[in-house]
């Protein structure tokens, strides 16, 4: 059973906010990156660090004592316990007050493991406060690779410098890992590049919950980086494999949006495909992307997913690099 508390905000106010605190703290709202590209300034990566600060972190609690932290960047899966608090993803750097306050309403035990999905900032910019705390850092092979290294994404105009020595995930792998920590197991698993080359899935499983990363925004159209070895058939096939692996029971987690299960998942999935095959079809018959674009191709979905992260011709911008 899911039982779910949001801590001092209620489900109204939350939406009300959605406008701007809560789509920064995810990460930028469609406005938020059309502005970027006009004006000079702070741009949309600095936008949503600075927007941190005052974004409203909510708390769904879900079963075998994990909770989801929303609204600090990319969602955070938490499991406390004797052997301390592991985190799964990081926020952002400067929601660090409301994340402390969030983690210590949810139990004291001090915070000792962080497991990062991928490299992407918004899932990263906290490993450093994290660290000094004493959390043990682990990831993919590529995450300390981009994280160590000068690392450029041109889908969000941003040149990322080496993130700072205790940020770099001092444990990797490449494949798997089984981590057992407060009485429970953790499996890693790397999907292969889909969203990044970094994208791993962490299941608890005796609570049979899946984190899935961003290779799942659940009801916004998805950022796909193709500047470290994102593309749109790599999306499809994680996503795939994440529809094959869900049974009916399990707790989804995604990347950005509210916690689901196997028919959200199986939505998005059709979603992806949809849209490859129809902008596949119209690229290889010469049109462009403005054409295609306004052919609305992704129409039935707009209103309601377009309006996030990614509007309707960033995402269909997306599929057409890959296609
Ligand atoms: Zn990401």
């Amino acid at each position: 059973m899911i039982n779910r508390v949001d801590y001092g905000i209620s489900r109204r106010q939350f939406l009300a906010s959605t406008s701007f605190a809560s789509a920064i703290g995810l990460l930028a709202p469609h406005a938020l990156f059309a502005r970027t590209e006009s004006v000079s300034g702070p741009g949309l990566v600095e936008k949503a660090r600075t927007g941190a600060a005052s974004a409203t972190i909510t708390v769904d609690r879900l079963r075998g004592n994990i909770s989801i932290l929303l609204g600090a960047g990319g969602n955070i899966a938490v499991l406390p316990g004797r052997d301390g608090k592991l985190l799964i993803d990081a926020g952002f750097a400067g929601a660090r007050p409301k994340i402390t306050s969030t983690l210590a309403s949810i139990s004291s035990d001090p915070i000792k493991h962080l497991i990062n999905t991928h490299w992407h900032f918004d899932h990263t910019d906290g490993n450093e406060w994290l660290h000094s705390e004493g959390a043990a850092i682990l990831a993919h092979t590529n995450t300390r690779k981009h994280l160590s290294s000068t690392t450029r994404v041109e889908g969000w105009n941003f040149t990322f410098p080496p993130s700072p020595p205790g940020a770099i995930p001092a444990e990797v792998f490449d494949d798997e890992r089984t981590v057992e920590l407060n009485g429970t197991t953790i499996a890693l698993k790397y999907y292969a590049p889909a969203h990044t080359d970094s994208d791993i899935s962490v299941h608890f499983v005796d609570a049979d919950i899946l984190h899935v990363g961003d290779t799942f925004w659940n009801g916004f159209y998805p950022f796909i980086d193709y500047s470290t070895g994102g593309s749109i058939d790599g999306m499809i096939r994680a996503t795939q494999a994440n529809v094959v692996r869900v049974t009916e029971k399990m707790i989804v987690v995604p990347g950005h949006g509210a916690v689901g299960d196997k028919s959200q998942l199986a939505f998005y999935r059709d979603l992806l495909v949809n849209t490859r095959e129809k902008v596949a079809a119209l690229k290889k018959q010469g049109k462009s992307l403005d054409e295609i674009v306004a052919t609305k191709p992704t129409a039935a979905t707009d209103a309601k997913w377009g309006n996030g992260f990614r509007s309707p011709k960033d995402f269909i911008g997306d599929v057409f690099k890959g296609v």
